[in-house]
């Protein structure tokens, strides 16, 4: 029989990989405390539409990345391909706006994306991201910068470059566009195929095209620092203004665009010397029409997203979050039979304790099951011979000092005890 495997530019994740995952994770929900950011989860998919008007129609992601289907009563749903437009959706249904601003959130969780997968890009990848919607306070923007940068720094992560740049707001921008299409037009048999079929459609995504041949045309396109209104202006001066006062680097990229139509003003990425080519680990931006444009009223806002697996492939590269394997509190040997009930009665209670105790479910020899002890790094074995527990009692091995004492089996609490202490 042929065996079905997991579907192309999905990943399994399991023992000697999930434990980084949890510390990842732990990681995560530290800093958000530490910033004021509460979870919200979403459902994996939403009606199409909210991505369709949130990402935007003439986008990769709308156009040719999205898993839609038509469900049996005939809706059109789409897993998430991302978690900004979601957690807007989540904000207006449930009003969350209606009280203190800003409204902070996070997310964590998978997206999904038809993409062609190589390493760090997959078609089901994981996202911490998260969102503060209300305010268009540049420090919000400095916020969206520091708070993947603190979880970077708390992961041990290093050599990573931010790169920001604004793209400026529905008022300024057109005449950047036009000027963009002018420039392009005369030039277009230099483009690569796609980067020609979005001349008109979208010309500032030709600005992150990184098809050799057309780097030559970009190098000289115009620049949208130009453009700037004197508010989107000013906001740019603010925000790199703080980021100098807090000693934080960036590289200010005029090519930094972003797949999604939303941004406004700041847009912002990290990138991470340690990966190829997919070597944006996180990236974000301001977005102040998005609320407006799902049917809200006006709200600015401003986000970030964290790519889970790259993030992790950029720290394993670096040899950083080391995996601890810690064994079974105690392995508990048996013989069989009344033996096997008996242990079997306090693996459960030391389970119920929250300790991790394992036993033999192959009736292996005693040898086989010391093996097994061994081989698990359990730190203590308990021995149930029969002799023993003729008298009630049980033999108790420190496997660190190979000292070993009797208990009795009616003083579980003391045997808890005392393998409770070891390890602290
Ligand atoms: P985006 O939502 O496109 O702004 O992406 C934010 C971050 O998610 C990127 O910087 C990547 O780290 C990660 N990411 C995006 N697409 C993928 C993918 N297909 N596979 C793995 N990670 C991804």
């Amino acid at each position: 029989m042929t065996l079905t495997t997991r579907p192309r530019g999905t990943n399994d994740v399991g023992p000697g990989e999930i434990e980084l995952w949890h510390q990842l994770e732990e990681k995560i929900r530290q800093v958000c405390a530490a910033y004021g950011y509460q979870e919200l989860r979403t459902p994996l998919f939403e009606h199409t539409e909210l991505f369709q008007r949130g990402i935007g129609e003439a986008t990769d992601i709308v156009e040719k990345e999205m898993y839609t289907f038509l469900d049996r009563g005939e809706r059109s749903l789409t897993l998430r391909p991302e978690g900004t437009a979601p957690v807007v959706r989540a904000f207006l249904e449930h009003n969350l706006g209606g009280g203190a601003l800003p409204v902070k959130l996070y997310y964590y969780g998978p997206m999904f994306r038809y993409e062609r997968p190589q390493a760090g890009r997959y078609r089901q990848f994981t996202q911490f991201g998260f969102e503060a919607l209300g305010s268009q306070d540049p420090l919000l923007d400095v916020e969206a910068i520091m708070l993947p940068l603190e979880l970077y720094k708390a992961c041990g992560l290093s050599g990573f470059e931010v790169e920001i740049n604004s793209i400026g707001c529905p008022s300024c921008r057109p005449s950047y566009r036009q000027e963009l299409v002018e420039y392009f037009e005369p030039r277009v048999d230099q483009l690569c195929s796609s980067c020609r079929s979005r001349l008109h459609r979208n010309p500032l995504r030709l600005l992150d095209c990184k098809v050799e041949s057309c780097q030559a045309v970009l190098a000289g396109a115009p620049r949208m620092e130009a453009h700037l209104c004197s508010e989107c202006a000013d906001h740019f001066a603010q925000v790199l203004a703080y980021l100098d006062e807090l000693g934080v680097a960036y590289r200010l990229n005029h090519r930094l665009v972003r797949g999604f139509d939303y941004y406004t003003k700041t847009v912002f990425e990290v990138t991470s010397s340690e990966l190829g080519a997919q070597n944006a680990i996180g990236a974000g931006g301001r977005y102040d029409g998005l609320v407006e444009e799902l049917g809200g009223k006006a709200t600015p806002a401003v986000g970030f997203a964290v790519g889970v697996e790259r993030l992790l492939l950029a720290l394993e590269g670096q040899g950083k979050l080391q995996v601890q394997q810690e064994g079974p509190r105690a392995y508990l040997v048996h013989f069989g039979g009344a033996t096997k009930r008996k242990a079997a009665q306090v693996a459960y209670f030391l389970r119920g304790k929250g300790m991790w105790a394992e036993l033999d479910y192959l009736d292996r020899s005693i040898k086989a099951q010391m093996k097994a002890a061994n081989r698990l790094g359990s730190r203590y074995v308990l021995i149930f011979g029969e002799e023993e527990l003729s008298r009630n009692r049980l033999i108790v091995r420190n496997m660190q000092d190979g000292q070993e004492q009797e208990l009795d089996l009616e003083d579980l609490e003391r045997l808890a005890y005392i393998l409770g202490e070891c390890g602290k």
